[in-house]
């Protein structure tokens, strides 16, 4: 690459944000190149597999309640696969062990959620989700940690411990560093409902993986993504931009699409440095660092799910999500994403054994996103107070350099329809931009 040739685009990150913004750049006739720090494109969803089985190490489900990525599913012709609902669970409360029916499960769940949102017959605390910055308690709501909440909540144990467990899984972190309005956005997204919001939440996933539908939306736009690429400095200037890589390339561009994930836009350097807010927010991080382990069984006869409320053990949530044959695949997820490793067959199989007696693992795996230097924790999740202001302070560009990422999501924040949605309308922000350009 050389400095001298100046390229409409480049975007930065070849995740869903930066895939679905460098296409509509593309689209509409522009030069685009996007650079890609990993060996492969999808950054955050990753398909792989264990001893034989299709396992997805990052985002997994996707929904129909999800327009951006149903439509890309739609477009791609790829096959939907639905997962098993749950088998007997085991709730683990206060040290012991006890069955608990699913049923029931999903009552005090309802009566639970409908609680921390203060369902009422005036309506919902956050009527539209895609518009925020139009409620008027917005802020307010986005001060208060979801543990705040559920410590004020006036229900029965059971419910409160239900709930607990059920949102730490969603949180991927402990309760008090995340903001009560990013909770209220996913419930709001999706309709208000508990059921609803589980279907959204973890049922519907690609047959093939979700790395395929990145592959698709890449390939159908002939995209130019130039793979272990990282970029480690933009340096603007009046006219164009210059991005340069850790193996010293530099390539300049009249425009710059920064997807990259909100917890790494900290590794790099900005001349002129980002604006103070935008600045703070990426030194705070988001809050999700947690763990999603993959492991495989053989031959039980039902399956178990399990469920632990917050701190009790390192795994929130058990459920088996795929049965061949004999074998059965398991998903689960905890809050501290350093809390055992994942790849480790032994350390899996101490902590299944607390978990259930019948537990025993075949093989397990999982990606330690929290220590990977190209996504520094999981879904975003933000922090109290970090919704309003991450959507105020990364709604105008920096000069040449436009922002997009799942954080940037109006609707679906933290997911990949949100890093869709978010790379659609920032490709749209710089074809715009790229007009005025020419016009001056
Ligand atoms: C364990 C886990 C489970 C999840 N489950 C779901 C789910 O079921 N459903 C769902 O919708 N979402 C889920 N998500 C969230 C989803 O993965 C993300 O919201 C979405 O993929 C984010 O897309 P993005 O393009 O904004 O960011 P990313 O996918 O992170 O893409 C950013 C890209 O930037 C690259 N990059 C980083 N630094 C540099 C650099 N210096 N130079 C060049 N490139 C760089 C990265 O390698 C990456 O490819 C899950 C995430 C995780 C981790």
């Amino acid at each position: 690459m050389s400095t001298d040739r100046v390229v409409d685009v480049v975007v930065l990150g070849a995740g869903f944000a930066g895939i679905a913004a460098a296409r509509g750049i593309k689209n509409a006739g522009y030069k685009v190149i996007t650079l890609e720090a990993r060996d492969r494109i999808g950054g955050r969803a990753w398909t792989s597999e264990l001893s034989g089985t299709k396992i997805e190490y990052g985002a997994t489900w996707i929904h129909w309640f999800q327009p951006f990525v149903w439509q890309e599913f739609l477009r791609s012709g790829l096959s939907l696969h639905e997962d098993p609902w749950f088998p007997p669970i085991t709730l683990h409360e206060h040290g012991k062990a006890r069955p608990l029916d699913f049923d029931h499960f999903r009552e005090r769940l309802s009566i639970g959620w409908n609680a921390f949102a203060k369902t009422s017959s005036d309506g919902h605390l956050l009527e539209r989700p895609y518009q925020l910055e139009e409620l008027e308690a917005a802020e307010e709501l986005d001060s208060l940690s979801v543990q705040d909440v559920i410590d004020q909540l006036d229900i029965d144990d059971e419910t409160k411990l239900l709930l607990s467990s059920e949102i730490a899984v969603q949180m991927n972190a402990h309760p008090k560093d995340v903001s009560y309005l990013s909770q209220l956005r996913w419930w709001s997204a999706s309709g208000w409902d508990v059921a609803l919001m589980i279907d959204c939440l973890a049922r519907y996933k690609i047959e093939s993986g979700m790395s395929d539908l990145a592959s698709a939306m890449a390939s159908n736009a002939d995209l130019d993504i130039r793979l272990q690429h990282v970029v480690s400095e933009v340096l603007q200037s009046p006219n164009s931009v210059e991005i340069s890589t850790t193996e010293g390339k530099k390539i300049r561009a009249r425009r710059v699409i920064c997807a990259l994930p909100f917890n790494c836009l900290k590794d790099l350097s900005f001349t002129p440095p980002l604006a103070a807010e935008k600045h703070a927010l990426s030194q705070e991080e988001h809050a999700a660092k947690g763990m999603k382990l993959l492991f495989k069984t053989v031959g039980e006869p039902e399956g178990h799910a399990v469920i632990a409320g917050p701190g009790e053990k390192p795994i929130n949530l058990l459920n088996p999500i795929r049965v061949e044959g004999i074998e059965r695949l398991y998903v689960g997820f905890g809050t501290d994403g350093t809390a055992f490793d994942p790849n480790n067959l032994e350390e899996v199989n101490r902590v299944l054994a607390d978990l259930h007696p019948e537990l025993e693992a075949t093989d397990a795996a999982g990606h330690d996103w929290h220590n990977d230097e190209f996504s520094r924790g999981t879904w975003h999740m933000p922090k109290p107070t970090q919704n309003i202001r991450t959507l105020q302070a990364f709604d105008a560009p920096e000069h040449r350099v436009h922002f997009a990422g799942d954080y940037l999501g109006r609707g679906w924040a933290g997911f990949v329809d949100g890093a869709i949605e978010s790379g659609i309308r920032t490709a749209d922000e710089v074809i715009e931009a790229l007009r005025k350009d020419k016009q001056t």
